[in-house]
């Protein structure tokens, strides 16, 4: 049996690369299964997609959590609006 001629082979599936995806986003996994992971992408359209869509849909959440620690004046603001809606009714 001869050694395969491709370059770099893949190395990891799809589904490997699948699994390891929101541990990769989330900055949860380790630096190997993250170059893997890379590596993959970069060798296969679907899941570099799949990857920048995941980054980009994180980092969308990332903002979320930002808007949530917003200063507390505007905090007061918005709970104040929102116990004004309920009280009326619950009075
Ligand atoms: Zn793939």
């Amino acid at each position: 049996m001869s050694v395969p001629s491709f370059p770099r082979p893949v190395p990891c599936d799809c589904t490997t690369f699948l699994a390891a995806l929101d541990a990769v986003v989330d900055g949860e996994a380790d630096a190997l299964a993250v170059a893997r992971a890379e590596v993959h992408a970069q060798a296969c359209a679907p899941c570099a997609a799949r990857l920048a869509g995941a980054r980009a849909y994180r980092r969308r959440l990332r903002h979320a959590g930002d808007a949530e620690r917003a200063p507390s004046e505007l905090r007061e603001a918005v709970l104040a609006a929102m116990r004004g809606m309920h009280g009326s009714r619950t009075r």
